[in-house]
């Protein structure tokens, strides 16, 4: 009988021994490491905030009517819808509401997935940004898109708009996102979707898609919808009937949302490849995934 050949023992204790180390290090590390895409086709993988991107398309730092803010976070990467969603949303905000262009924020990281400071979704190319503040009427150098800081469009300490702060032509541009096909949700502070229902008035049936949440008074939030025909890809819930300017918001300017929770509650752990589809392992190691900064080695706890 011929014997097959064996590979040493310490091979095994090798491979497992790299494989616990993916396990247990955050998911976050493995994707901020990541500094292309992933070479596939496009695919948003998972859900919003457990997911991963193949074939991200990156969003050009310059459009005739956008400009991408904070280059060195690497976070301009997206699905192509996304990528189409910011292009025509651009040019239509411009032509019907006369707004100057966009300041894009984050969308995703060239392979989506969790990432290092803040955002919890963001994860499948499905998610962008956009700052309240018009685009100015020149191009920003790349210090400046590193340093401007965006304004919030509330009154320090309230939950309302700074009528000082307001912009008349923003009503217009969140309506035109709002009722783009593609879009499933945009998260607004509660204030400001308080401020577009007093504006809105009969004509509010555009508000249902608009959605309070916390954070979100220096940009907006725009979700898209699951692609046709991505069944990798996980919805939310469908959006309650209405416009969502009644009892919700109510409460939501009411106190309760904003008391910290007694007691505190504790910090999740941050996610791990097992906590994601299996296909994101794939997106991950596809092309040999180049890295820009490999994550430090981990001491491990004594
Ligand atoms: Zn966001």
């Amino acid at each position: 009988m011929r014997r097959l050949p064996t590979l040493p023992a310490t091979a095994f204790v090798l491979a497992a021994t790299a494989a616990a180390a993916q396990n247990a290090t955050p998911a976050r590390d493995l994707f901020g490491a990541a500094a292309t895409p992933a070479p596939m086709n496009t695919m948003a993988i998972g859900g919003y905030s457990a997911g991963c991107l193949a074939g991200g398309a990156q969003l050009a730092a310059d459009g005739p009517n956008w400009q991408a803010m904070r280059p060195a976070r690497n976070r301009a990467f997206g699905h192509t819808d996304t990528i189409a969603f910011i292009e025509r949303l651009s040019a239509d905000a411009a032509r019907i509401a006369g707004w100057p262009g966009l300041l894009v924020g984050d969308i995703s990281q060239p392979r989506g997935g969790p990432a290092a400071g803040g955002h919890v979704s963001h994860q499948t190319g499905l998610d962008v940004d956009i700052w309240f503040m018009p685009m100015p009427d020149y191009r920003l150098s790349a210090a400046e898109r590193t340093n401007l800081s965006a304004i919030s469009l509330l009154r320090p300490g309230t939950l309302e708009v700074d009528p000082a702060r307001w912009d008349d032509r923003l009503p217009g541009l969140l309506r035109i996102a709002a009722t783009d096909p593609a879009v499933a949700r945009i998260f607004v502070h509660p204030g400001i979707k308080a401020r577009l229902c007093e504006v809105a008035g009969a004509d509010s049936a555009w508000l249902r898609t608009i959605r309070p949440w916390y954070g979100h008074e220096y940009h907006f939030h725009v979700r898209l919808a699951c692609p046709e025909g991505e069944a990798t890809c996980i919805p939310q819930d469908a959006i309650p009937e209405g416009d969502g300017c009644g009892a919700e918001l109510a409460w939501w300017l009411g106190p309760e949302p904003w008391q910290p929770a007694d007691p505190p509650t504790p910090p999740a752990a941050p996610l791990t490849l097992a906590d994601l589809p299996p296909a994101c392992a794939t997106v991950l190691a596809a092309g040999g995934a180049p890295v820009v900064d490999p994550p430090l080695p981990r001491i491990p706890p004594r």
